[in-house]
């Protein structure tokens, strides 16, 4: 591996502004997905480490709260700066240890960057309200204040964006943080906080431990100096932490699994739909929250949809994504491969067509094929399940209402797409969808600027766009008498 920085490649924990293992008893291997080889490690840390970490961003919190929205939007801008230079090393930092195509991962390193570009902006205009008095003696404000030190803990699929886009907004609202990576892919968070620090965001404002989910979780959820758990990962997991946070009545946000529909009316542009499904379904190898799970596709263009969508699958290039060409790396570990393989056989026993794919890549280790499957029913695992692999399951339907119905009819709600040139329809539909995010015509619509959240058991909050500062602070009321 060639970075033209090495010094981003960090492989210890970074807290109150020093790199550490301190108080490691074992260190924990990180894997490239790609070959299964050791790209380095990270210290195991624990219990005590993270109450030290809490501790670091509970003493940096009055005077990183006390600057102004602008002296921290300056900071954060140093920071995207620095993000943007480094592209090519962060890129290549998401590739080894997450295995996304290279180029994919820079469109990530992009998005990352992103928030903290947006966010050093929003940082100035983090505004209250003047509320009109209804004594004619008191006059009434609104202001937002930092919640305080927050926890954050992330998955794996978006090494450098899941950082971004809980770190930025809580910096900018005046919060500090202590973030937890997850273990497969640590190093993009290590080099972010590199450049962090190089930005200069002072010691004990961000800090990144290392180690053991469990102890950690814990730690940050029962602790009453954090006053926040920002949280993206598994619908199982989020619930867990909820739970742990009870006792401490905790803030919450919860970016948690997805189940997407994408329903093609017959009156899509079927190309245009195919090329969407492309794009929303084979992102990260199909490992998205926000990847179209479950295909409805009207039974007048079922044929032709299933036939150009095989067409496109057969066409990708699986391997290695440092290699050039490659369209889709590997899964993330076996057991991602291990659960795709069960639903992909699930379907077949249970009478899905396999129209492409449907096996473990010849490549081995974490390959899977880009497979197609037609003819998948309701009482499919697929139908129920995230599949979080590079499967399409083509369900078939007749009537807008039906599909509504089985669009709705699962625990989560996170994104959902459909396609139709009907303006009535465009609403109608868009407004029935239980979901957080809707495309409409488009396979993409992440960014900075649009509020990124679910509902339902997809958990609450949202992340970038304007509302995002929100999640970060405290609405405070003030009520000012005898006003002469
Ligand atoms: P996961 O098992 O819930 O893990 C997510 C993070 O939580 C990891 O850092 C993990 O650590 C940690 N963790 C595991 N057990 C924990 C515990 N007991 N206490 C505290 N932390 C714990 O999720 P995953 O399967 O890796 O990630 C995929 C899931 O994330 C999918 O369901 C996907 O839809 C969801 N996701 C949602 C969004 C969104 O914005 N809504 C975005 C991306 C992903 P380890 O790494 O050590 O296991």
């Amino acid at each position: 591996m060639q970075l033209s920085d090495p010094q981003l490649y960090r492989q210890q924990a970074y807290i109150n502004g020093n790199w550490t293992d301190a108080g490691a008893q074992s260190v924990i291997d990180v894997k490239n997905p790609a070959t299964g080889e050791s790209i380095g490690s990270i210290p195991n840390l624990g219990r005590v480490e993270t109450v030290n970490a809490i501790a670091s961003a509970e003493a940096a919190w009055p005077a990183w709260r006390a600057k102004t929205g602008k002296e921290r939007g300056l900071i954060l801008r140093r920071w995207y700066d620095l993000v943007m230079t480094h592209i090519d090393d962060l890129a290549m930092i998401i590739t080894l240890e997450n295995g996304k195509p290279l180029e994919e991962a820079r469109g990530e390193v992009l998005y990352a960057a992103s928030f903290l570009d947006w966010f050093s902006e929003e940082a100035r205009r983090h505004y209250g309200d003047v509320i009109p008095q209804t004594k004619g003696d008191q006059r009434l404000f609104a202001i937002r204040q930092p919640v305080g030190v927050c926890g954050a803990i992330i998955a794996w699929n978006f090494p450098c964006t899941l950082v971004t886009r809980k770190v930025a907004p809580a910096l900018a609202a005046g919060c500090t943080v202590v973030l937890r990576p997850a273990s497969q892919t640590p190093l993009s968070a290590l080099a972010l906080a590199e450049l962090a620090e190089r930005a200069g965001v002072p010691a004990g404002v961000f800090n990144v431990i290392t180690g053991d989910a469990r102890a950690i979780g814990a730690e940050l959820t029962a602790n009453e100096t954090v006053r926040k758990i920002t949280f993206t990962g598994s619908t199982p997991i989020g619930r867990l932490l909820m739970q742990q946070a009870a006792p401490t009545v905790k803030r919450l946000s919860l970016e948690l699994g997805g189940n997407a529909p994408f329903i093609v009316f017959e009156d899509a542009d079927v190309e245009k739909a195919v090329d969407a499904l492309m794009v929303s379904k084979f992102r990260n190898a199909g490992q998205t929250c926000v990847c179209a799970n479950r295909v409805f596709v009207h039974d007048s263009v079922y044929e032709e949809f299933a036939r150009r969508v095989t067409e496109k699958v057969l066409d990708m290039k699986v391997g290695n994504g440092l290699e050039s060409d490659v369209s889709i790396g590997p899964l993330i570990d076996e057991a991602g491969v291990e659960k795709v393989s069960e639903l992909v056989e699930d379907a077949i026993g249970k009478g899905a067509r396999l129209l492409a794919g449907g096996k473990r890549h010849a490549l081995g280790g974490g390959f899977y094929e880009p497979t197609v499957l037609a003819d998948v029913g309701q009482d499919m695992d697929v139908a129920s399940e995230e599949i979080f692999g590079p499967v399409v399951t083509l369900f078939r339907f007749e009537s807008e209402d039906d599909v509504i119905e089985r669009a709705n009819s699962v625990e989560t709600g996170l994104a959902g797409y459909f396609f139709s040139r009907d303006a009535s329809r465009v609403w109608r539909v868009a407004e029935a969808l239980e979901v957080g995010i809707v495309g409409v015509n488009t396979g993409m619509f992440s960014n900075e600027v649009g509020p990124f959240g679910g509902v339902k058991q997809s958990g609450f909050g949202r992340e970038g766009s304007r509302y995002g500062l929100d999640d970060f602070s405290d609405l405070k009321y003030i009520c000012l008498g005898d006003v002469n």
